[in-house]
């Protein structure tokens, strides 16, 4: 141990002295041995103070012998007894006053204990209820409000040997993985799903946790008086031994079953007097009994909706996305992120160039697509990483679409980075005289000096043109400094073609800058149609984001 941290120690070691807490000597960690509220409640504990980096709050034990009237207490988490008094990364200790830090989180310790104590937090054992509840779990994929009977099954839904449990019904994404992996769906066992508006508690001053039928129908009732009864009834009718119920609550799903005992799995029970199974469960319920699991949530909702806050996701939109090169196959995966290709969406791919060892640099896709279409190799791909998303490729090339068809997608994307396609693509879009739907144009200049984004839709915004109405003449919004110049580079010797040099940083800023524009568009606000992000100051002076006007110059604007 180095001469800081022995510093640190010794700080600590007499401010717990101070607070009359005792080293445990002996012991491979660092702990000491005290009381929390020494002079209300004094709760013993020990408190674990091995990391002085105060990465976490140190960790705080309530010695076994301590017990409130058989009453349990919220943040005491499981066996260890572990006391839970700051939330991961709810504050940031101060590494350099070790002596201050550890009294801070005595200091916190205190006021948690004394309101659990007092019944104050008991509503805080609902948000922590996972805790209590199961060490175990399973996925969950059910539609929103989903009651009634679905099956819980053991999946092939990723690269482990082992199979997952699922709570699902048959056209659940996580059945369709499965059967695309060449298996068929097991038959599973039934899981009767109930919903209740209340948040799953447990009660402070009942047994805990559920173990058997009895107590678990103790506790049902204790929670929500309309729970208890289904696992009984569900062994009324069909021929599995084990039965699950799933509650599906205000603070999460929760799921246990019950296996039939071995006294009443005699033909009489289970043929003739099926009937009368939940009767005669009733009759035994303490004898039964119960397991216990999690459900976490692997709907696609969840999924795609859980990161973005306030904002709207791509979920029902369809989108055609033009290039699947540098930019446009980080841009595809931050697409297929923001819920593209859910919710009766789909995410389309197009680009006629097949990946090639100079892409990989700055590609997403890497040897395994090798020689393969982008697009294609794309879609692909992020239907292996996002197995539920409707993600297609569309063969053919971007200058096919015609102005005079009606396009079956709500946004175009152009990330083609290449002037005249793209020129080529906007001349359509103004021709097709709102026949199309919004082009989104993005692209780098000057060596990746910049990044820039386009939304055109109307006739009262800027078309692409717009922006520079003479080919050879100034850009309205002037980008680059004068005198800097695109460094081309052809490299004959490897027959690689010319290309413009620029980093993948680059590309991905720029895919960032223009699925930002998706996500404001999809939210009903697009905001500045027209934003830059400047990396080289250097080679490029930095754009005002707005919304400008058509230019009364523009070739394309005017063919209308
Ligand atoms: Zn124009």
């Amino acid at each position: 141990m180095d001469e800081h941290n022995i510093g640190s120690l010794r700080q600590v070691h007499d401010a717990l002295t101070e607070r009359g807490f005792e080293r445990l000597w002996g012991m491979e960690r660092v702990v000491y041995r005290g009381l929390l509220d020494p002079t209300g409640l004094r709760v013993p504990i020990r408190v674990d103070v091995t990391d002085i980096d105060f990465v976490r709050p140190p960790r705080i034990f309530v010695e076994e012998g301590y017990d409130v009237k058989g009453r349990r207490l919220p943040h005491l988490l499981g066996e260890s007894r572990s006391f839970c008094y700051y939330a991961n990364g709810v504050v940031v200790l101060d590494r350099y006053n070790p002596g201050g830090t550890i009294l801070q989180c005595l200091e916190q310790a205190d006021s948690v204990i004394r309101d659990a104590v007092r019944g104050r937090s008991d509503a805080d054992f609902a948000d922590e209820f996972n805790n209590y509840w199961a060490s175990s779990f399973l996925f969950v994929d059910l539609p929103p409000d989903f009651s009634g009977k679905a099956k819980i099954r053991f999946l092939d839904i990723d690269r482990r040997e082992e199979r997952s449990p699922v709570l699902c019904l048959d056209d659940s994404w996580l059945a369709d993985v499965h059967r695309a992996s060449g298996k068929k769906l097991p038959e599973g066992e039934d899981c009767f799903v109930v919903s209740t508006g209340v948040a799953l508690s447990l009660n402070p001053n009942d047994q805990w946790p559920p173990n058997n039928l009895h107590e678990l129908n103790r506790w049902l009732r204790w929670v929500d008086p309309n729970l208890p009864g289904y696992l009984e009834r569900s062994f009324a009718s069909g021929h599995a031994l084990t039965r699950w119920v799933a509650i599906r609550a205000a603070n999460g799903t929760y799921v246990y079953s019950a296996t039939l005992p071995p006294v009443l799995q005699k033909d009489e029970f289970r043929k003739s007097r099926q009937s009368n199974l939940p009767v005669m469960l009733n009759r035994f319920s303490s004898k039964v009994e119960i397991s216990r699991a999690n459900g976490v949530p692997a709907d696609t909702d969840y999924i795609f909706s859980r990161n973005m806050g306030k904002m709207i996701n791509l979920a029902g939109k369809r989108i055609l996305l033009v290039g699947v090169g540098t930019i446009g196959s980080f841009l595809a995966q931050q697409l297929a992120q923001s819920g593209a290709g859910t919710g009766g969406g789909q995410l389309a791919l197009l680009d006629t160039d097949v990946l090639r060892t100079a892409n990989l640099g700055r590609h997403l896709l890497g040897i395994p697509y090798i020689d393969r279409n982008k697009a294609e190799a794309c879609a692909e791909f992020l239907k292996q990483q996002l197995p539920m998303l409707d993600v297609v490729h569309r063969p053919g090339d971007a200058l096919d679409l015609a102005a005079g068809e009606r396009l079956p997608y709500d946004l175009v994307i152009d990330a083609t980075g290449e002037e005249a396609l793209s020129l080529a693509l906007n001349e359509r879009a103004v021709r097709s005289n709102g026949l199309w739907p919004p082009i989104l144009f993005g692209y780098l200049i000057g060596n990746g000096a910049m990044a820039q984004a386009l939304m055109t839709s109307d006739r009262n915004h800027a078309c692409l043109k717009c922006l520079k109405p003479q080919l050879s003449g100034e850009p309205r919004f002037r980008s680059l400094r004068p005198d800097v110049e695109v460094i081309k580079v052809s490299n004959m010797q490897c027959a690689d073609p010319l290309h413009i040099p620029y980093p993948v940083t680059r590309s991905v800023t720029a895919a960032s800058l223009i699925c930002e524009m998706a996500l404001a568009w999809a939210g009903g606000d697009v905001g500045h149609r027209f934003r830059s992000h400047l990396f080289d100051q250097a080679r490029a002076f930095s754009v005002k984001d707005g919304s400008p006007t058509p230019s009364r110059d523009c070739p394309a604007c005017q063919t209308i």
